[in-house]
C-alpha cells in the first residue's frame, strides 16, 4: 500500500479507538482467515463474579470460601478477585496464607491455619493425586461457570464456581466477523464444558480449551502451518507469545502491557467491534493500491 493510504487508515482507526502499531499488520490483515479469540478478558469481560460455594466434606460453606480466599490473596489471577472480593460480600475475615505457590494454568496451593489447601482445576487435583467427583462441576460448566475443585489436607472439599459475563458488544462483533467469511476459534485455558457453553451462545465454530499458556502460539503455528492466515486476538500475559507468532496480533488496551508490546494492533476498549473495523480499513488501503 502507498505511506499515504495507510496514513489515512492509521488516522481513521484511532479515531475509532484501532491502534495501528505496525503498518504491515494491517496490510497482512486484508489476507487473514482465521481468527483465534481468547475467552478471558475477549471475549468476556474478564472480571468474574463468584455464583456458587459447595462444601462436600465436614467443613462448612463459608469456611471452604474463607480458606479459598484466603490462598488467593497471593494470585493476580481474575479468578483470584472474584472469590476474595465474594468472601469480602459475606463479611468472612481471612486468615493469611504460607507456602503458596502458584501453578499457572492450573491454580493455587499453600498452607492457611495450619490446613493444606489447593484450589484449582481437574489438572490441579490430578497433579496432586486428589480425586474429584468430575459430575459435582459439570452442572456448572454447562452454565459457562468457570468451577475450581478445593482441597483441604489432601482431600476433596468442595467447589467454588465464577461466571464472566460477554461483553455486551462480542455476539454482534463475532456475526459481523463470520459474515466476512472467517473461521473463528475460541482459545482458553478455562475447561471444554465451560468454553463449549460460551461458544455455542456466541456461533464461534471451533473451541480448543484447556490449554496451557505455551499451547495458544503452538495453535498459531499449527494452523499457519495448514496455510491459514491468522490474526489472533487477546488480553493476558499468556497470550502474548501468541499475539507475537500470529500474522496479525489484536491486544485488548484494557489488558496486561505484554499483551499490548506484542500486538501489531490494539483496541483501545477492548471493543471486538474494533476487529471488524480494522478488517474494514485494511480492504480499503488494499483497494486504494491495486
Ligand atoms: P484463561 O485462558 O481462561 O485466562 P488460565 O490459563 O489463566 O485461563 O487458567 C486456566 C484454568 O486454571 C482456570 O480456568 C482455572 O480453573 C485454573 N486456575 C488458574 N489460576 C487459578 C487461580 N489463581 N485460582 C484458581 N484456579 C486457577
Ligand atoms: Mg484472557
Amino acid at each position: 500500500a502507498t505511506p499515504m493510504s495507510i496514513m489515512t487508515a492509521t488516522g481513521r482507526g484511532a479515531h475509532a479507538g484501532v491502534l495501528i502499531k505496525e503498518a504491515a499488520a494491517l496490510e497482512r490483515f486484508s489476507s487473514v482467515d482465521t481468527l483465534i479469540v481468547d475467552k478471558t478478558g475477549t471475549l468476556t469481560e474478564g472480571k468474574p463474579q463468584l455464583t456458587d460455594v459447595v462444601a462436600a466434606g465436614e467443613i462448612d460453606e463459608n469456611e471452604l470460601l474463607a480458606f479459598a480466599a484466603a490462598l488467593e490473596k497471593g494470585s493476580e489471577h481474575p479468578l483470584a478477585e472474584a472469590i476474595v472480593d465474594g468472601a469480602a460480600a459475606r463479611g468472612l475475615k481471612l486468615a493469611d496464607a504460607a507456602d503458596f505457590e502458584a501453578a499457572t494454568g492450573k491454580g493455587v496451593s499453600g498452607t492457611v491455619s495450619g490446613r493444606k489447601i489447593a484450589l484449582g482445576n481437574a489438572a490441579m487435583m490430578a497433579d496432586l493425586g486428589i480425586e474429584t467427583p468430575a459430575a459435582s462441576a459439570e452442572a456448572m460448566q454447562g452454565e459457562g461457570k468457570t468451577a475450581m475443585f478445593v482441597a483441604v489436607d489432601g482431600r476433596f472439599a468442595g467447589i467454588v464456581a465464577v461466571a464472566d459475563p460477554v461483553k455486551a458488544t462480542t455476539a454482534e462483533a463475532i456475526r459481523a466477523l463470520h459474515d466476512k467469511g472467517l473461521r473463528i476459534i475460541m482459545a482458553t485455558g478455562d475447561n471444554e464444558r465451560t468454553a463449549k457453553a460460551i461458544a455455542a451462545r456466541l456461533g464461534i465454530d471451533e473451541v480448543r480449551a484447556g490449554l496451557l499458556p505455551d499451547r495458544k502460539s503452538a495453535l498459531v503455528e499449527e494452523l499457519r502451518g495448514k496455510g491459514a492466515a491468522v490474526a489472533m486476538a487477546g488480553d493476558g500475559v499468556n497470550d502474548a507469545p501468541a499475539l507475537a507468532s500470529a500474522d496479525v496480533g489484536i491486544a485488548m488496551g484494557t489488558g496486561a502491557d505484554v499483551a499490548v508490546e506484542s500486538a501489531g494492533i490494539t483496541l483501545v476498549k477492548g471493543d471486538l467491534n474494533g476487529i471488524v473495523r480494522a478488517r474494514a480499513l485494511a480492504q480499503a488501503t488494499l483497494r486504494n493500491i491495486r
